[in-house]
């Protein structure tokens, strides 16, 4: 079973559009797979579209940034209704904090002497959606630094001028979000926060408690022994466990779609919680 719950597309921080996506995803022969940009849904009518003409398992998804004791964590979205109001509505607010957190990346840039960050990060954005990987984009093609780490080491992270905190709804009210909208909400990629081990049981216990649905389990990033404990803790109170790559289609990159370990002897995988046809 290769299921592949998590991807981008040029409507958020990945290269490709969503029909080129999903192509992808049915040269690697996935059984199931969605396509979740950041905080927003617009591409996936077309990746709709195009997985109908490929006769490919689709399902709707989105990443939505939200906030956990003062921090930012991605959840899923996987089965949204993109039609619903309540998401549309707290997308819009993302949207709008995004923006609002562009201008201040780009003052800070100013202050250390890189001139109109907006403007030339803006015209790298294919879909009108800031992230900081535009950011980053632009700083390496301007000359500042060679990779995408280095960008975040020295601009965008911690105390450096590109820093920006954003106040991002709770995740409790993001997963509401998700729910309204009919999809079951995962938490993405649960050991790149930095926390301890401790924390992130603690985080998966709150996000149970808030009515979230999963956690993803397998990344392209995983270790086996990351798979076995995330699987290990989700199972004891009884979270799905879900599988995506966080394909970007960046250059440089080793990830690819659809390429994932498998989880074997597992009642609890989310794709047997999603509606889709086999
Ligand atoms: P944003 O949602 O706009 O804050 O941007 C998040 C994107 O930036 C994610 O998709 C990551 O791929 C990328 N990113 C975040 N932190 C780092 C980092 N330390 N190094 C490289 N890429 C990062
Ligand atoms: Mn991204
Ligand atoms: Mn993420
Ligand atoms: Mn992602």
């Amino acid at each position: 079973m290769k299921a592949d719950l998590h991807s981008h597309s040029y409507y958020s921080d990945g290269v490709y559009s969503p029909s080129e996506v999903v192509g992808f995803a049915d040269k690697a022969k996935c059984d199931i797979f969605s396509l979740t940009d950041h905080d927003t849904t617009d591409g996936l009518l077309e990746a709709q579209e195009k997985a109908d003409d490929l006769a490919l398992n689709f399902i709707p998804g989105v990443e939505i940034s939200a906030m956990w004791k003062n921090m930012t964590i991605h959840i899923l979205g996987l089965g949204v209704n993109i039609n619903n109001h309540m998401l549309q509505e707290g997308l819009r607010q993302n949207q709008k904090l995004r923006e609002e957190r562009a201008e201040k990346i780009a003052l800070g840039l100013r202050r250390t002497g890189i001139e109109d960050a907006l403007e030339k990060t803006k015209s790298l954005s294919q879909a009108n959606m800031i992230t900081r990987t535009h950011f980053a984009q632009m700083l390496i093609r301007e000359g500042y630094c060679k990779d995408n780490k280095a960008v975040f080491r020295r601009f965008l992270t911690g105390k450096k001028p590109g820093a920006a905190h954003v106040n991002w709804s709770g995740f409790d009210e993001v997963i509401g979000w998700i729910n309204s909208a009919g999809g079951l909400a995962v938490i993405a990629h649960p050991f790149r926060y930095r926390m301890t081990h401790s924390k992130i049981k603690r985080m998966f216990g709150e996000f149970k408690e808030a009515f979230g649905d999963g956690v993803e389990a397998i990344t392209a990033m995983s270790s086996e022994q990351e798979v076995n404990l995330c699987s290990t803790w989700a199972n004891e109170i009884n979270l799905l466990i879900s599988s995506g790559s966080d394909y970007h289609g960046w250059p440089n990159q080793r990830i690819k779609i659809g390429l994932l370990k498998e989880l074997q002897n597992n009642d609890n995988l989310i794709w047997n919680h999603l509606e889709w046809q086999r």
